[in-house]
């Protein structure tokens, strides 16, 4: 756990989130400012600062947070309309907490090229 990290706060249960699944490896919650019906973060329980902290040993890590991705949007009924998987690494590309995240985002028509 890295001290003043908001997700690594989550994934403690220091700071609540609308939790929709937590294992050993992740906690998936809620979006706070959602883009979509559905809008959720799968977050790594390790502090990972962004996708450029990822080594080898991360690969089985990574797969799992798609296989969970799939889960949550196949249990919560979103997933035959289509889900889009996004990570946003570093400023330019929108990372505002610096704490790997995956966004989950489903429930309406999702466009192509993102903004
Ligand atoms: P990023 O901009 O780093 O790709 O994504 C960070 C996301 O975290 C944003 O979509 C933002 O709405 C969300 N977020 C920021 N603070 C909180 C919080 O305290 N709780 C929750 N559930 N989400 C948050």
């Amino acid at each position: 756990m890295s001290e003043d990290c908001l997700f690594c706060k989550i994934a403690a249960g220091e700071i609540q989130a609308k939790e929709v699944y937590r294992d050993d490896q992740v906690v998936a919650f809620e979006d706070i400012n959602p883009q979509a019906p559905f809008h959720f973060l799968i977050v790594p329980l390790k502090h990972i600062r962004t996708t450029l902290d990822l080594t080898t040993a991360d690969d089985d890590l990574i797969g799992h947070i798609y296989q969970v991705a799939g889960k949550i949007a196949h249990d919560l009924d979103f997933s035959e309309d289509g889900f889009r998987v996004v990570n946003n690494c570093n400023e330019g590309a929108g990372q505002s907490v610096w704490h790997l995240h995956f966004h989950l985002l489903g429930g309406r028509d999702l466009t192509w090229p993102p903004g």
